[in-house]
C-alpha cells in the first residue's frame, strides 16, 4: 500500500487519538489506524470507521464514560 498523499510506502499501524467534536466539546478516541510515517496521513479501514461511527452515536446519546483531560480555550480575535 502506498500513501495517496506523498507516495511513501512506509505505512504502519499506530496507536492514535482520533478527535470527535460535538457541541463545543472534543472527545478523544484512542484507536489503532494505519499512519503514513512520512506525512502523517491516517488511513481508516472498515473496522476503524465502524468504531468511530459507534463512538459518534454514543456521544450523541451521552452514554459514554468520559474523563475530563483539559479545557478548550479560545483566544479573542484581534
Ligand atoms: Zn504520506
Amino acid at each position: 500500500m502506498k500513501c495517496v498523499i506523498c507516495r511513501n510506502s512506509d505505512i504502519q499501524m499506530k496507536a492514535i487519538e482520533e478527535e470527535i467534536k460535538s457541541r463545543g466539546d472534543i472527545f478523544l478516541i484512542p484507536m489503532q489506524v494505519l499512519v503514513c510515517s512520512s506525512c502523517g496521513e491516517r488511513y481508516y479501514d472498515r473496522k476503524a470507521m465502524k468504531i468511530l461511527e459507534e463512538m459518534r452515536s454514543k456521544i450523541e446519546e451521552k452514554s459514554l464514560e468520559v474523563k475530563e483531560v483539559g479545557r478548550i480555550l479560545r483566544v479573542q480575535a484581534t
